[in-house]
């Protein structure tokens, strides 16, 4: 059976591409590379020793997206290609909503013309905005705080929509909550532009001497030990996610929404310990004040996804920076 894996050359796209290959899946991937590096996929054939068909495109081009599908026999799709720097959205607002959401449903009118109607969506804990407590569950009120996480919201509704107008599709919503960690390999991993906005790859930089010194913004929340609290989820776990995810589209289930994450709320201190710990020194970090538009503590009740797909996160936060840490160690430049 064959996935379409749009921006599968990414961060988690490469990730579920191993776990696919692995799995016996057959994939075809559409990226136009503008996150990210065709080296990854070399990397990936090398970890699995199978192939992946690569077409360097971008999902706004509906012709060739067109004749990818007209070309391999796909099954289903997993739709991870969009802009993710919530910073870079308030700036360039218009840049995210043409490219995650009319690039959403240029995807989604081929993939109708061509008869292929199961799709794999991935959208964010983002789309929770600022939650009024925690653990989330999939039926919290949702909203944006900044364009980015817009996009993800107007794209759930459009799929709703989607939906609603053909009972065909089978489409699974799958609200990520923080990606990190690497393959344990250490040949694929995270390989931001620029300097990393995300906790774990500015940490990662940090020991690695890329960076100078983390700051912790905010040691005044309502918290443990006063720093902000998030769910962080291991890339593999995540990319086995897809997997069940997938095999649940089999099922005929509709329109489909969980929460992928770990059920557990881990402070921005705890992580910081946790990967000195795994680089063996100490991280060079100062307290500055809180970043606008961060949630206090944001983290998942996944119980929805372990009882419908049979599957739940494993791995721990130490699991995470041991092979965050392989991956920046080896590759300090990244795919570069
Ligand atoms: P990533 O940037 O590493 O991967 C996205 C890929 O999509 C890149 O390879 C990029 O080149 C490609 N792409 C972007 N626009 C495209 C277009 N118009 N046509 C073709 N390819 C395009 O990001 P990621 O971390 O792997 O995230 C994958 C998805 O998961 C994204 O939709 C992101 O919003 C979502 N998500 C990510 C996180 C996170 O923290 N990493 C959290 C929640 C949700
Ligand atoms: N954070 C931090 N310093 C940084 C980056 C992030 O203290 O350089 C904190 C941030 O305030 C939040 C947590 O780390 O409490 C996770 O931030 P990230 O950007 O990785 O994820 P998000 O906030 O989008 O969930």
């Amino acid at each position: 059976m064959r996935i379409l894996l749009t921006g599968g050359a990414g961060f988690i796209g490469s990730h579920t591409c191993v776990e696919l290959l692995d799995a016996g899946f057959e994939v075809t991937i559409v990226d136009n590379l503008s996150n990210s590096s065709e080296t990854a996929l070399k990397r990936v054939e090398e970890i699995t020793g199978k192939k992946v068909s690569f077409h360097k495109c971008d999902i706004l081009d509906r012709d060739s997206l067109k004749k990818i599908f007209d070309s391999e026999k796909i099954d289903s799709v997993i739709h991870f290609a969009g802009l993710k720097a919530v910073g870079e959205s308030n700036e360039i607002p218009l840049k995210y909503f043409l490219n995650n959401v009319a690039g959403t449903v240029v995807l989604c009118e081929v993939m109708a013309e061509v008869g292929v109607k199961n799709l794999v969506f991935s959208s964010s804990a983002t789309v929770y905005g600022d939650p009024k407590s925690v653990p989330i569950t999939e039926d919290f009120p949702l909203s944006a705080t900044n364009p980015y996480g817009r996009s993800k919201l107007m794209i759930e509704e459009i799929l709703q929509d989607l939906y609603k107008s053909d009972n065909d599709w089978n489409i699974a919503m799958l609200r990520y909550f923080n990606p990190v960690g690497a393959h344990h390999s250490g040949r694929i991993g995270e390989d931001p532009n620029g300097i990393p906005n995300n906790l774990l790859p500015y940490i990662a930089q940090v020991a690695v001497g890329k960076l100078k010194e983390l700051s912790i913004f905010g040691n005044d929340y309502n918290t443990s030990d006063g720093t902000g609290v998030r769910d962080y989820i291991h890339v593999v776990d995540l990319a086995l996610g897809h997997i069940k995810a997938i095999d649940k589209l089999k099922t005929n289930p509709g329109l489909v929404t969980y929460n992928l994450g770990t059920g557990n709320g881990c402070s921005v201190l705890e992580m910081l310990k946790a990967f000195e710990k795994a680089c063996e020194k100490e991280i060079p970090h100062r307290f500055a004040p809180r970043r606008e538009g961060d949630a206090e503590s944001c983290y998942a009740d996944s119980s929805f996804a372990e009882k419908e797909l049979n599957w739940k996160a494993e791995k721990t936060i130490d699991d995470m920076c041991k092979d965050m840490w392989k991956w920046q160690k080896n590759n300090p430049d990244g795919y570069k």
